[in-house]
């Protein structure tokens, strides 16, 4: 019998509730940690062979391709699986839908956890098609863009599968974007069509989003439709010719459509960044690599299995949405669930409230929301969740303070998700299209906090961000860059190649540059450090950020952190803290004291923050990531100076922090 260990000593496998072992199990005693180490040296070695047949092992081809990949990062020229054909709706809905039509492909849980529905496989192929259908009516063809502004209910899966089915890019913006951001993403990727819904419902509230498409396309020469999905009852402006209603027109269109063949670098679709470090790009990713990436990291990292029921709580107007909700689980014919809701409504139990009801296998979620369900409290974290084998998150370093309360609070009594190392703390960008650092779930040993083991093909570098040297052996930080290509790294930035260059590719000859601070431990675990710009030095100390605010966010009192440096004419630079505390809880001098002391403690005394400012709410994306360019501009004095905050998710924080500044910590 094969055996995993963690800290307590050897766990048998056997012990874990698992429909089968972990893929990367083998029969011979080998465990799965050796096998994915195995792996990962062919996939550096060889990665022509590891892809390639990984790529054929995944996906089905409607043409085999001729070659593998070609290209280099220094001249950002790659390009993968050439000659190749295949079609992205076909992988994620036709095969499954043939194979086992009465499998369920999506769970709906709508915002009012009394509605919702469910879709099987064959539900998902008729609506899928005939949707095709009113797209092509609409006057789109291959290689057109469509904007996609909808709530997360199924039909907005069903639109970008049928975008992809007639060979359209979709550009999905996240629907709480304003219509001036709606408006410029429009515009730069020159959509032809919209969809969008009426209204959209979220925590208990309705938006009326069509209205602000209305005002963003007063600005939109291109957009020649609108295709409108009735959410709720409520009327809304109409502008005859242009504006359709979904419900009507999808009901005109025969069940079946073909899907169109498409050659593997075609592009798959075009998705804005979050925006935490200055004006958003259209990262654009291609069919084939994409596709590889999304199906071998939900099968690899997230130790997909069949029948398994996925939850990721990420929005598709993000690039979680995207390969988490809809691609990874879709592509290994799983149950992926939507929620359209919020994790606070109708109270702070809804998240494990789904899980329980649809025995959901896997979670993956953002801190910023853990941050947020950990300050409302642990009497609602009721239930047995006893399917659940998985538990994730993306997006920002995640504090292991609050690493471990999602993983003793949430997954307790779950002694599997610890002990078989089924933890995920993952590791990627937009522009990476899928996970490249993070552990493999019942294979990598886990770390809280840590990203872990780089996924297969990835061969991550530490360089010197002065002199571009790789930094080798244990112990060691620096920029975080990749030394090889990967299928599902995106090709360019759209209409601006030069900034895709210039962003990814020229900053270290040879690299892929992340822009991410991260280090190396003894035992060859990387961990993320932040962005580069978040890296503080003080005295000659270089510490990121992340590491400061972890150590505050210890404190009981503290909700959530945000620590910038500031210029210091004796140590260069020096760190401020900005808290909110929990229940609102007023900040005395004790707390401020205990405060300092606690980082002093963790850290040292050069990370102390040098001035504390307790405010309401933090600058966030509409991703839920802290900007904290914002917080550094404040405090420079520089307010007239915020560069691009139209992806700040609530811009009046902007006036309470100056507020808060000038009032004095
Ligand atoms: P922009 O590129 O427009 O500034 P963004 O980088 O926030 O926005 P995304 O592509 O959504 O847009 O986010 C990727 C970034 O998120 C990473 O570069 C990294 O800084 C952060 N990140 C993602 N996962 C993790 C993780 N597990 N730990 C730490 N940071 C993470
Ligand atoms: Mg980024």
């Amino acid at each position: 019998m094969s055996t995993l260990t963690n800290g307590s000593g050897p766990v048998p496998a056997d012990a874990f509730v698992h429909p089968s072992k972990p893929h990367l199990e083998g029969d011979d005693g080998i465990s799965a940690f050796e096998n994915y180490k195995r792996l990962h040296e062919q996939s550096i070695k060889n990665p022509q062979e590891f892809w390639g047949s990984l790529a054929r092992d995944l996906l089905t081809w409607s043409r085999d391709f001729d070659i593998v990949r070609r290209g280099s990062l220094e001249r950002g020229d790659l390009s993968w699986f050439l000659g190749g054909e295949l079609n992205a709706c076909y992988n994620c809905v036709d095969r499954h839908a043939f194979a086992t039509p009465d499998k369920v492909a999506l769970i709906y849980e709508a915002d009012e956890p009394e509605h919702g529905r469910v879709l099987t496989y064959d539900d998902l192929l008729r609506e899928v098609c005939q949707l095709s259908y009113v797209l092509k009516d609409m006057g789109v063809k291959k290689g057109d863009t469509v904007a996609i502004y909808m709530p997360m209910v199924p039909e907005a899966i069903i639109a970008l599968l049928a975008c992809v089915r007639i060979g359209a890019v979709h550009s999905v913006i996240f629907a709480g974007f304003s219509s001036d951001s709606l408006r410029d993403r429009i515009n730069d990727a020159k959509c032809k069509v919209v969809l969008t819904s009426n209204e959209s419902k979220r925590g208990g509230k309705t938006h009326a989003i069509k209205h602000i498409v209305d005002k963003a396309l007063v600005e939109c020469p291109v957009v020649t439709g609108v295709l409108v999905f009735k959410r709720t009852e409520s009327e809304v402006q109409w502008i005859a010719g242009r504006d359709h209603w979904w419900q009507d027109v999808v009901k005109k269109w025969p069940a079946y459509i073909a899907p169109e063949r498409m050659n593997a670098e075609d592009p798959l679709f075009l998705l804005y960044t979050s925006g935490s470090t200055g004006k958003p790009k259209g990262v654009l990713h291609s069919t084939g690599g994409y596709l590889v990436g999304a199906a071998a990291t939900g099968k690899y990292v997230f130790d997909i299995h069949d029948g398994d029921s996925f939850f990721c709580g990420g929005d598709i107007g993000w690039i979680t949405g995207h390969t988490y909700v809809v691609y990874a689980p879709l592509l290994l014919g799983v149950s992926t669930v939507i929620f359209e809701g919020s994790p606070m409504y109708p109270n702070p139990s809804r998240y494990w409230d789904i899980i329980d009801k649809h025995d959901v296998t896997h979670f993956y979620v953002a801190p910023t929301a853990l941050r947020l369900l950990k300050k409302s409290g642990d009497q609602h974290v009721t239930g047995e969740r006893a399917h659940l084998r998985v538990l994730g998150s993306v997006g920002e370093p995640i504090a292991p303070e609050v690493w471990k309360w999602y993983f003793e609070v949430v997954g307790k009594g779950q002694a599997q998700i610890v002990d078989a190392h089924r933890a995920a703390q993952t590791y990627w960008q937009t522009e990476t299209g899928s996970h490249v650092i993070a552990p493999l779930a019942g294979a990598t040993p886990t770390k809280p906090g840590a990203a872990s083991f780089p996924f297969f093909g990835i061969e991550p570098a530490i360089l010197d961000a002065a002199t571009g040297e790789e930094i080798d052996g244990a112990n060691v930080e620096g920029v975080l860059a990749f030394k090889q290509a990967w299928p599902s790294m995106a090709r360019t930035v759209w209409g601006a190649h030069d900034r895709y260059m210039d962003t990814y590719l020229r900053p270290f000859k040879g690299y892929y540059y992340t822009g991410d601070g991260a280090s190396r431990d003894k035992d060859g675990f990387y961990w993320i450090g932040g962005r580069m710009d978040d890296i503080i030095n003080v005295s000659g100390h270089r510490i990121s950020t992340a590491e400061i605010e972890a150590a505050l966010i210890e404190d009981f009192t503290v909700a959530e952190a945000a620590v910038v440096a500031v210029q210091d004419e004796i140590t260069g630079q020096a760190s401020v803290a900005f808290l909110t505390l929990k229940d609102h809880r007023a900040v005395t001098p004790e707390i401020r004291d205990e405060l300092i002391l606690q980082v002093r403690r963790t850290i040292g005394p050069f990370a102390a923050p040098r001035r504390i400012y307790v405010v309401d709410d933090l600058p966030k994306t509409r991703s839920g990531k802290i900007m904290r360019r914002v917080l550094r501009k404040i405090l420079a004095g520089e307010q007239d100076q915020l560069g691009d905050t139209s992806t700040l998710s609530d811009p009046t924080v902007v006036e309470r922090i100056i507020a808060a500044v000038q009032a004095g910590p």
